[in-house]
């Protein structure tokens, strides 16, 4: 065996204030409210900075800026629009090494995946649609597209910067003007977020940035000078969400969550099916809407397989996240931590076999070791339930039409995988996953021009893509 060296990234390169207010009308501004909010490095509890908790007065202002912004954002030609937006993306790759720092201090997540992923995917997000903004005419909307106003937008913590380049660039590239509302635990990119519109002389009140809780992003929502709400989040909240826009004017879009089957036949490349599974549920602590939270393997290649994953699951490396050779970082909070200890303990209660590699935990901060379920009935809460976290249960399967089945057999439908070498097999399964993204051969693969959104109780409308532009426009 060979040791791994100490490879810490530093943290020099991010200058964190100890405190931030509110990013309104192109300023910062002072919250009307009392409360503030401290967020952490859930890797070492260490407090990162305090800030603001909007109220309904604050979000009130953020909602006039956007709209006095509006009649001149949206009126701009689309060429400008997309200057400004060209702009921003080039800033983000410039200072990407900065934001990932800052993402993996205050979400937890290892240096290695903001660094690799989610900031060469902003960066992208936002290339791809400044190229939409002059060609607005034929996406297939109609020849003239109008923008639909002011986008109340809100977002998770497992991939803060990500999703809101999923949410602010589909929004300015069709001439809307967005307030938009951060997780309480993950607020300091999107708060760097704001800087980076300032450098690029965005105009004022365009972009507006309130930091709060639950209550913020509800006063958000239910504002009736919002024209668009877009969120993402948990399937519970989108539910809430949804009755309260129901009868009024506003378009709404929900991603929501999942319980994605990655499903392996006996004809797969089975090392590579493996680093497949290991991507598909691991990968962000698990922490990913689309996770293959759920393995289907083929019976006669199960133990086989299962022998595969264990070895390669010894190789992980769970810690600091900061150092360069992580692959599991910390968990984003302690009550996501109390939750997936909840669940998991429930897989044992309910009779599954849970499994995970002999992995040392560190001291202060949160963390769960990748786990392993065997023996897992359909039925089973942690068979059915959204863990959110890195927890693989384990089912298997004989027959095509078995695995179809048994995939579908969720109220979710945000994404499937499918390990083959048969092509047949691949299209023949697609047509009959209901799910909204299907891998075959790999997973969790994500790209700009590609629309993402789920099927049943996983939300509706798409991202990404072309598609991702009717969300935001009047048609
Ligand atoms: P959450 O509790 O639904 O929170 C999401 C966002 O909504 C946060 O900013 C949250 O604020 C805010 N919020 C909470 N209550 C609200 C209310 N009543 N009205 C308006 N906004 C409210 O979800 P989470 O636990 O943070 O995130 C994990 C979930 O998101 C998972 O279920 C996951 O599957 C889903 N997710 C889906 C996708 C997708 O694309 N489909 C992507 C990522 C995550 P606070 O942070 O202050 O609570
Ligand atoms: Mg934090």
């Amino acid at each position: 065996m060979f040791e791994y060296a100490p490879a810490p990234e530093s943290r020099e390169i991010v200058d964190i204030k100890p405190s931030y207010g509110l990013f309104i009308g192109g300023e910062w501004v002072d919250s009307q409210g009392e409360d503030h909010h401290k967020t952490i490095n859930p890797a070492s509890e260490e407090v990162l900075a305090e800030v603001a908790w909007a109220t309904e007065a604050d979000v009130d202002r953020a909602v006039q800026a956007a709209r006095t912004a509006f009649t001149t954002w949206s009126a701009l030609p689309g060429s400008e629009r997309a200057k400004y937006i060209f702009r921003i993306a080039r800033i983000i790759q410039e200072r990407s090494r900065e934001l990932a720092v800052l993402e993996t201090l205050d979400n937890g997540k290892p240096i290695r995946e903001s660094r690799d992923v989610d900031l060469p995917l902003v960066a992208a997000h936002f290339f791809y649609y400044a190229g939409w903004a002059d060609k607005l005419g034929y996406a297939g909307f109609g020849s003239d597209p109008r923008p639909l106003g002011v986008a109340g937008q809100v977002i998770p913590w497992n991939f803060p910067l990500l999703m809101l380049a999923w949410k602010i660039a589909p929004a300015l590239a069709c001439g809307n003007t967005v307030v938009l509302k951060p997780a309480e635990t993950t607020p300091l990119t999107a708060l760097a977020f704001a800087e980076i519109c300032r450098q690029a002389d965005l105009p004022p009140g365009v972009v507006n940035i309130v930091t709060g809780a639950g209550e913020t992003g509800a006063a958000l929502v239910n504002h009736p000078g919002v024209d668009k709400v877009a969120f993402t989040g948990s399937t519970e909240v989108g539910r809430m969400i949804a009755r309260s826009v129901a009868g009024t004017r506003k378009k709404l879009t929900l991603e929501l969550g999942g319980k994605a089957a990655n499903i392996v036949f006996e004809d797969a490349a089975l090392d590579q099916a493996v680093e497949g599974i290991v991507n598909g549920i691991f990968f962000n602590q698990g922490h990913v809407c689309c996770a293959g939270s759920r393995l289907l393997v083929q019976e006669s290649v199960a133990d086989e397989v299962l022998d595969a994953l264990k070895r390669r699951l010894s190789t992980l490396r769970l810690g600091d996240p900061m150092d360069k050779n992580t692959d599991i970082g910390a968990i984003n909070s302690a009550a996501q931590l109390a939750k997936i200890r909840e669940l998991s303990e429930a897989g044992v209660t309910e009779g599954a076999e849970r499994w995970s590699p002999p992995c040392p935990i560190p001291d202060r901060g949160f963390w769960f070791p990748p786990t392993v379920f065997t023996g897992v009935a359909q039925s089973h809460r942690i068979a059915r339930e959204e863990i959110f976290g890195p927890v693989l249960s384990v089912l298997t399967f004989r027959t095509p039409a078995e695995a179809v089945e048994k995939a579908n057999n969720t109220p979710y439908g945000l994404s499937a995988g499918i390990w083959t070498e048969k092509g047949s097999r691949i299209l023949w399964m697609a047509d009959r996953l209901r799910a909204g993204v299907v891998w075959a051969n790999t997973f969790n693969r994500f790209d700009p021009t590609s629309p993402f959104g789920g099927f049943k109780e996983s939300g509706y409308g798409r991202e990404g893509g072309r598609h991702g532009l009717e969300a935001y426009l009047a048609v």
